[in-house]
């Protein structure tokens, strides 16, 4: 199979964080053929989307890339929305707009694919994915098998999906959505999409969204802020003055530098409040000594 292929590639570009190192081989399947091909073939292939809420490590990755962008199949019958996952949310919620279909309204403005968005139960806006979810169709690497799930077989719970726990990936999904008078849906985006610029940065501000998930009843940026984050920084990236719980990349920050920096949020968070905020963004790739150090404490309640 002519499968497209980047071999001691920079990963660093493909990244929203603009943070990253070099990796052996990353593949850019198109169909889902040649996708299944490369997870029957490549030894413990790690699969990314359009790499948004991931710290890709400095020091590159040992392990095979899949990316999955240029998997872009999407049809809408009726109000149903059938999408493969390397689908941007962003596109998705324009096309449910041009067919009068309300339901992805939060996405616009999201650099994810819906693979990625499946994975985390993407959300904004009091809307999120599980909301219009009918069926993913996912690949079971133990079983070596497609099968597909209902929306109660994905236990989506807030930033959570099964896909998170079982060692499985999304291929595509089928989405139903709702009617509606275009108008309303594109004065909703509008109102989306006017939060999102006063208060986050924009991708020209290298980043990767919400650096910490909520706790429970409460928000991680208004703790971040009440703890004093804002004005924190390390050599190259800094905490976004406008809401304490994102972090932008300077220009040539490291995957320790941002690490760095998040410990230093955590911290104060912590010894302000004793809560132990858990991170949102994934770290993907080898460590230094000094990344395993704040790994341990950051990623103790989760990494999977
Ligand atoms: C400016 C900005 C704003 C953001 N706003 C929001 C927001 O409002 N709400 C929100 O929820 N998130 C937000 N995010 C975070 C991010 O966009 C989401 O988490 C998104 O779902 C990640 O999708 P991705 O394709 O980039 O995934 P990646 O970053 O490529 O991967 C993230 C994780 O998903 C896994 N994954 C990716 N594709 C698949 C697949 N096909 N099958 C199985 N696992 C897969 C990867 O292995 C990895 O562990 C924002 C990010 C940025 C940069």
């Amino acid at each position: 199979m002519d499968i497209e292929l980047k071999e001691n590639f920079d990963i660093k570009n493909l990244t929203t964080f603009k943070v990253g190192g070099v990796v052996k081989k990353v593949y850019f399947p198109k169909t889902q053929g040649e996708f299944l091909h490369l997870m029957r073939t490549e030894k413990n292939p790690i699969i990314l989307g359009a790499c948004s809420n991931i710290i890709f490590s400095s020091q590159g990755c040992d392990n095979t890339i899949i990316c999955t962008s240029k998997m872009s199949n999407l049809q809408i019958r009726g109000t149903k929305i059938i999408t493969e996952c390397g689908v941007k949310g962003a596109y998705l919620a324009q096309k449910a707009l041009e067919a009068g279909l309300s339901g992805f309204e939060f996405m616009i403005g999201f650099p994810g694919t819906m693979g990625g968005n499946i994975f985390m139960n993407a959300g904004a806006h009091n809307q999120s994915i599980a909301d219009t979810l009918s069926m993913v169709c996912v690949y079971d690497k133990d079983k070596d098998d497609v099968i597909y799930l209902s929306k109660q077989e994905m236990q989506f719970g807030y930033r959570h999906s099964i896909i998170q726990d079982k060692k499985y990936i999304v291929l595509g999904a089928e989405f139903d959505l709702k009617k509606e008078n275009p108008e309303k849906i594109k004065d909703l985006m509008d109102r989306n999409l006017e939060f999102r610029k006063n208060i986050q940065p924009s991708l020209v501000h290298p980043n990767a969204g919400s650096v910490f998930k909520n706790p429970e009843h409460d928000s991680a940026g208004r703790l971040l802020d009440k703890a004093g984050v804002k004005g924190l920084e390390t050599p190259n990236a800094l905490v976004w003055n406008k809401h304490a719980n994102f972090i932008v990349n300077k220009g040539n920050a490291s995957s320790q530098d941002i690490l760095e920096l998040m410990l230093m949020m955590y911290n104060k968070v912590k010894r302000t409040y004793t809560i132990e905020l858990i991170p949102e963004v994934r770290y993907i790739g080898k460590m230094n000594k000094r990344e395993e150090e704040i790994c341990k404490e950051l990623y103790k309640k989760i990494q999977k």
